[in-house]
């Protein structure tokens, strides 16, 4: 061999074994937001084979989950993503009693089994079957959850309110503040949340008995699950509250403070209030932009209130309680805290009204009205845990609940990827929004995404709105005919 071609033969052996090392090259991956959507993106990632730096902006990881160290969960056919996680991580839910699985009420002060309810107060119950009634039918008007714009008159439910709906039901007094009070412990106050998406996710669940919503408990909560998971993940970074990235065409820039961090892809796994902090080079989309202003969060804070012994006599404050007053659903946590404990929710108007106020006055708003219901509560209360996810730049509210038009403009927007930045976090889940189920979908959905941009392949876009097929108009323009159930709706 010549000693050109020696030298040719070196350069291409050299050029090979550089392309073999590039095809070897771990590939790399910032997941930015350690809830329970970037810590399942993470340890999904890092299952695969990728190096993966989570960075957390606060001092601990598990975002927005429970404040109750030992919260509801539902039935493994609800909340299949997670029961996977579970069995994972070798972590047991516990079967609840019945008392939790059913839903009690607190009318002027009475608690009341939905039994009791049925003796006392038959017209309330009616009430209530008809609300049901009324949304599991607007639920089976939808084919496919997925599509829930798929013809103009499920368009047009996303144009109306709950409230201006629960207003044509004419319910009775107390059967209307009652389901005001579920919807709002939920989603969001009425008059903010769109009737499609009431109806969407009403059409998720259907099916399945209300009493699969809360059929166990999970011992230490869901940040159980989130510590689990945490202790897989190698490289975590908390107090690193992540300001701007920078896209190149190679890879990412994610900073911190003065620090930089590089990867190939990064997970966006943080709340759409707090994605609204962070710069982004190249930009969000003007649609994206747009969405960050507008789509609504359901408010709703969590007290944990701590009592000498239990005030609420033999009433069993256990799971889903809901009070015509607004006070929001109430738990008795068991005792794992030490002593007496209640969980309370502040939802909708109600949260947001105690804004202005500082911790302990909300507090004591709690107590004035709990102890109108069981007197003698104040002299037994002792300590309080506060969670205010609205008041939260970290969050910016408890969780996405779509308002009136807000499906037509925005459907599976965060699923598309920007990039090499995938988006992840319970607002990017289609069907279980709000919900750990859906955070833990949404974060295996963003690894798998990652990986198929890795391998070169396209992402998404999902079916959009503008795909959606309008089809045969409404009844309520069929002349002449009998008027049939959408067009009292929309009269
Ligand atoms: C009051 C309340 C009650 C709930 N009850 C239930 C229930 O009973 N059942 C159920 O299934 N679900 C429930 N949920 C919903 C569930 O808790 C959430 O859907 C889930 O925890 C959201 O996880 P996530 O990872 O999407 O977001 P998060 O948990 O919010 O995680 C995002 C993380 O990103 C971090 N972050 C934000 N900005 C930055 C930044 N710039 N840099 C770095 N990190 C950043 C945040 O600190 C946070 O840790 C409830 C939620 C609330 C608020």
């Amino acid at each position: 061999m010549t000693a050109t071609w020696r030298a040719l033969a070196l350069i291409i052996v050299g050029g090979l074994s550089a392309t073999a090392l590039a095809k070897d090259k771990q590939p790399t991956a910032i997941v930015i937001g350690g809830g329970m959507a970037g810590l399942t993106s993470a340890v999904e990632l890092q299952a695969k084979g990728w190096q993966v730096t989570l960075l957390e902006a606060k001092p601990s990881i598990g975002g927005r989950s429970g404040l109750a160290a030992s919260e509801w969960v539902g039935s493994a056919k609800l909340q299949p993503t997670l029961y996977h996680y579970l069995d994972q991580y070798k972590l047991k839910a516990v079967p609840a009693p019945d008392y939790v699985r059913n839903p009690g009420y607190l009318v002027n002060g009475r608690y009341f089994s939905e039994a009791d309810l049925q003796k006392e107060a038959p017209s309330t119950v009616e009430g209530l079957k008809r609300f049901d009634k009324s949304l599991d039918d607007l639920a089976a008007s939808i084919d496919d959850p997925l599509k829930p714009l798929a013809n103009h008159t499920l368009q047009t439910l996303d144009s109306i309110s709950v409230a201006r709906w629960l207003e044509k039901l004419n319910l009775p007094p107390t059967a209307k503040a009652l389901v005001d009070q579920r919807i709002r412990s939920r989603y969001d106050e009425p008059s903010r949340l769109s009737l499609l998406y009431l109806a969407q996710q009403a059409r998720v669940y259907r099916g399945l008995p209300d009493t699969e919503m809360r059929a166990a408990r999970l011992p230490g909560g869901s940040q159980g699950l989130a510590q689990a998971m945490a202790k897989q993940v190698k490289t975590i970074k908390t107090n690193a509250r992540v300001s701007a990235i920078v896209q190149e065409k190679d890879g990412v820039t994610v900073k911190v403070g003065d620090t930089r961090y590089s990867a190939d892809f990064v997970v966006l796994a943080v709340p759409l209030p707090a994605l609204g902090k962070i710069s982004l080079a190249p930009s969000l989309s003007a649609l994206q932009l747009r969405a960050l202003k507008d789509i609504n969060y359901g408010w709703r804070d969590q007290m944990l209130l701590q009592f000498k012994k239990p005030v609420w006599g033999k009433s069993r404050l256990s799971g889903e309680v809901y009070s015509d007053q607004g006070l929001g659903m109430l738990w008795v946590e068991p005792a794992l805290k030490g002593g007496a404990n209640l969980l309370i929710n502040l939802s909708g108007d109600n949260a947001r009204l105690m804004q202005a106020f500082g911790d302990r006055q909300v507090v004591d708003q709690v107590l004035i009205r709990f102890d109108k219901h069981f007197p003698g509560a104040r002299e037994q209360f002792k300590g309080y845990e506060l969670r205010r996810y609205g008041k939260d730049a970290l969050a910016g509210g408890a969780y996405l609940a779509y308002g009136p038009g807000e499906i037509s403009l925005y459907w599976r927007l965060w699923e598309q990827p920007l990039g090499r930045v995938v988006f992840a976090g319970e607002h990017t889940d289609a069907l279980y929004p709000g919900t750990l189920e859906g955070a833990l979908r949404s974060g295996q959905r963003a690894a798998a995404q990652v990986i198929d941009l890795k391998a070169g392949k396209t992402v998404g876009p999902v079916e959009s709105v503008a795909e959606a097929k309008p089809v045969a108009a409404p009844e309520a323009s069929t002349k002449g005919e009998k008027k049939g159930f959408f067009s009292r709706l929309l009269d």
